[in-house]
């Protein structure tokens, strides 16, 4: 007994010894000293803040970790010095309640327990993207047991007002939004109607009624954007979301007509989008086919490409000079023709939404350069398909549901109203707000 407590009590000792030095050195005892130097350097030099402190009782420790891009559970622990067999019986009572191959983010974070065995006692994990779904794990008599926390999260309605510099995205971050809420406005909202590549002039204006969902005061992530209104020089545009009878949200202008249109501007994000090429005129470098009957869209390797409407996939594989391509077949004769693509992502003979992702931009085929060739074409003929939409009436709500259109409308632009009289950033809860419009 006396000799067992002696190894204890050294075992004790020595952990603290190296706890205490972990600013200065690197824990000697450890399984895996490379591992552990590298994970507590490369805290500084990647952003990484891993921590080392003490919990309680001496006996035990707690690190907290965030994982890097392709750092799994297992390695991130193993860089922790959890002990190979705690390890095992960790993820396998993990399994339970969560999906640690594939649910796993580089940005997640956890902290682990352990005890002078590196045995695991406590192990909390905090996914980065949906902080409301936390996982801990804790040792009782029986070993550890994993459970779910259930963290709701907070939601205020604010307005956000954005004035244009030269586009879009840099007038998002300059206001502290995230590109995000760019990619909602660009892509989702008027995606068909206003053309952000082209279309910005500096003064013009952006409101916007969107959700933000926080926890404990830190933003998480935008819910949902109840209002998007652009005033500029060459467009102006207002989209107020409203679900109709379905239950289905869609963006309606104050008239309560769809801004969605058969055909999307783009087939990339407006993010993705670094230049465009009329190949009418030969480009020296992004040449592709000849006769060029497409538009080229300079974008990195990897960048999404949707289809523009809904349709079937009548091609998918390799077309020659395009490469990689797919063909999507549109009610009212159209075809839609993808070019160069690294990726493919469905098959023919498949019904594909407006905006399914179908493949990631490359460069394959007769392509010198990583870039999406895009064409729409109406009974054989090539059409631009910037200007598609020109003059495309969007379908009008039913009779029936304007009443209620009409009142969330009300109260949206009431609250833009207030904000322009200078009353806040959180505005009030647009539920409440349309029992009293304002005029
Ligand atoms: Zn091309």
């Amino acid at each position: 007994m006396r000799g067992r407590s002696r190894v204890w009590l050294s075992l004790v000792l020595a952990c603290l010894a190296v706890l205490v030095l972990a600013h200065l050195a690197v824990p000697q005892d450890q399984p895996a000293p490379d591992a552990i130097a590298s994970a507590v350097a490369g805290g500084a030099d990647a952003g990484n803040s891993d921590t080392w402190e003490f919990v309680g009782p001496l006996s035990a420790f707690e690190q907290t970790h965030t994982l890097r891009a392709n750092e799994s559970i297992y390695v991130a622990l193993k860089r922790c010095g959890v002990a190979d067999a705690s390890i095992a019986e960790l993820t396998r009572v993990l399994a339970r309640v969560f999906d640690t191959r594939s649910r796993c983010r580089p940005g997640d974070r956890f902290s682990v327990t352990m005890d002078v065995d590196r045995a695991v006692q406590c192990f909390h994990y905090m996914p980065e993207e949906t902080p409301e779904r936390q996982f801990l794990v804790e040792r009782d008599t029986d070993g550890l047991r994993a459970r779910v926390l259930d963290l709701p999260l907070e939601t205020s309605t604010c307005v956000v007002e954005f004035q244009i510099e030269d586009n879009l995205a840099n007038a998002v971050t300059a206001a502290g939004e995230t590109d995000a809420l760019t990619d909602i406005i660009a892509d989702d909202i008027f995606g068909s109607v206003i053309d952000f590549t082209r279309n910005p002039r500096q003064g013009d204006r952006l409101s916007v009624v969107v959700e933000k969902l926080t926890q404990d005061g830190v933003f998480v992530r935008y819910g949902r954007v109840l209002l998007a209104r652009y005033q500029g020089q060459t467009v102006h545009r207002t989209a107020v979301r409203f679900e109709g009878e379905a239950g289905r949200a869609a963006y309606y202008d104050e008239q309560g007509r769809s801004l969605t249109r058969q055909f999307m501007l783009y087939a990339l994000p407006y993010r993705g989008i670094t230049s465009r090429f009329n190949l009418r005129r030969l480009h020296p470098v992004l040449r592709c086919v000849r006769p060029h009957l497409g538009t080229d869209y300079a974008a990195a390797a990897g960048t999404p490409v949707w289809a523009t409407a809904h349709g079937l996939v009548v091609e998918a594989g390799w077309m020659g000079g395009l490469g990689k391509a797919v063909v999507i077949r549109h009610p009212n004769g159209y075809l839609t023709r993808y070019g160069h693509l690294s990726t493919i992502l469905v098959r023919k003979g498949q019904q594909v939404q407006q905006k399914q992702i179908i493949g990631r931009v490359g460069a394959t085929g007769l392509a010198t350069g990583p870039h999406l060739h895009y064409e729409i074409i109406a009974n054989g003929r090539h059409l631009n398909p910037e200007t598609i939409n020109k003059g495309m009436a969007g379908e009008q709500l039913a009779a029936s549901a304007m009443p209620a259109f009409r009142s969330t409308c009300a109260a949206l632009l009431a609250m833009l109203r207030e904000r322009e009289l200078g009353d806040g950033a959180v505005a009030a809860d647009p539920e409440s707000s349309h029992l009293s419009p304002a005029e």
